[in-house]
């Protein structure tokens, strides 16, 4: 498939490297490619950043049939700009594709397009400390049709957008709320699939955290409403008697790259870890018998997010010293090293752009 580039000709004012947020800032192309039944997967291109013109019966929009993906680019201290593990991004795009009724897409060509558009979109990539450009491919059904079916027309598309530094105030741990009246996803349901319907379920036990004083929500699992599943938007680890214990798959998780970069680690640093069932009361049981060390959440976004306090019906517990425990610090600096390219990419994760 041939990609076509189509130049702008007029560019954005590019934000201070310091005063970077989360998610408000775009650059000036994107990548999109469209699906259709008789062409598949065609017309790739790099354009001009421009909205979508939709129809107000686009299927996305009533039904919530899409997938999105979430990864970063990096600046080296060289001045090079490289990617984490973009290929697990994608196949995770297309597992998630698959349980919503999506054509798949060519991974290995899409990450090919992903370096073109980051090429030319490289004085775009911030270079303070802690800075990045979010990458943000996603798929969206595009039928103007009012009928439950999957559409048979979609929208590929990749938007970047420059972020600054998750831990501007410092490395801090970080307050949860375990909710009982809700829960993100269940076994056999779309959990372990990036689409958007999941994040929109999770709003009212966000609000609720919120209302109460807590950053994020601790979610038990769907069925007996007592297993760890996730915290917030990412996996959750815990640290027990000196043990990496953190819930296996079982269809209701979303499967990240960086749990299972923490596992990798992990194993290579000779530290026991356990992929299994955890329930909420055991972490109240190994906390009360002073074996809980720590807990840390892992996701693209944060990297690893300490958590220093956990509030379960009327119970509150503050884990280890409430202060970073050591194995949170240990894999967050192992891992943005990686990243940033200041340490030996340990398994080829890293990919020059
Ligand atoms: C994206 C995501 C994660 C973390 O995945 P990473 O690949 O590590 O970024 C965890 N949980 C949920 C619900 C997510 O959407």
């Amino acid at each position: 498939m041939q990609l076509n580039i189509k130049k702008a000709d007029q560019f954005k004012t590019k934000p201070d490297d310091s005063k970077l947020s989360f998610g408000t800032t775009f650059t000036d192309y994107m990548f999109n490619m469209d699906y259709n039944p008789q062409n598949g997967w065609h017309h790739p291109r790099i354009e001009p950043y421009a909205s979508i013109d939709m129809d107000p019966a686009t299927m996305i929009l009533h039904y919530g049939q899409g997938v999105f993906e979430g990864l970063k680019a990096y600046r080296t201290e060289k001045g090079t700009v490289q990617l984490f593990r973009p290929r697990d991004n994608f196949r995770r795009m297309n597992n998630s594709a698959r349980l919503l009724c999506i054509p798949e897409i060519d991974e290995d060509f899409v990450l090919d397009c992903l370096k073109k558009l980051l090429t030319i979109e490289k004085n775009w990539v911030p270079g303070a400390p802690g800075t990045s450009l979010y990458i943000r491919p996603t798929i969206i059904a595009t039928d103007p049709f009012l009928g439950v079916r999957a559409s048979h027309t979609y929208r590929f598309f990749i938007i970047l957008s420059p972020v600054g530094a998750y831990y501007a105030e410092g490395f801090n741990p970080v307050k949860i709320w375990v909710t009982r009246n809700h829960v993100r996803a269940v076994r056999g349901g779309v959990g372990e699939a990036k689409t958007p319907g999941n994040y929109a379920a999770s709003l009212y036990a966000g609000e609720q955290a919120h209302k109460h004083g807590y950053t994020q929500v601790l979610w038990l699992d769907g069925v007996e409403q007592e297993y760890i599943e996730e915290v917030g938007a990412m996996n959750i680890f815990f640290v027990i008697d000196g043990e990496l214990v953190t819930p296996m798959l079982n269809g209701s998780i979303l499967p990240g790259i960086t749990r299972d970069s923490v596992i990798a680690l992990a194993k290579m640093w000779g530290i026991k870890v356990a992929e299994r069932r955890i329930s909420i009361n055991e972490v109240l049981d190994v906390h009360d018998s002073g074996k809980l060390d720590e807990i840390f959440g892992s996701g693209t976004a944060a990297v690893i997010s300490p958590v220093g306090e956990i509030k379960y019906g009327d119970q509150l517990i503050t884990v280890g010293t409430g202060k970073v425990g050591t194995m949170a610090n240990r894999f967050y600096n192992e891992l943005t090293n990686i990243q940033y390219g200041k340490t030996k990419d340990p398994a080829s994760w890293i990919e020059p752009v």
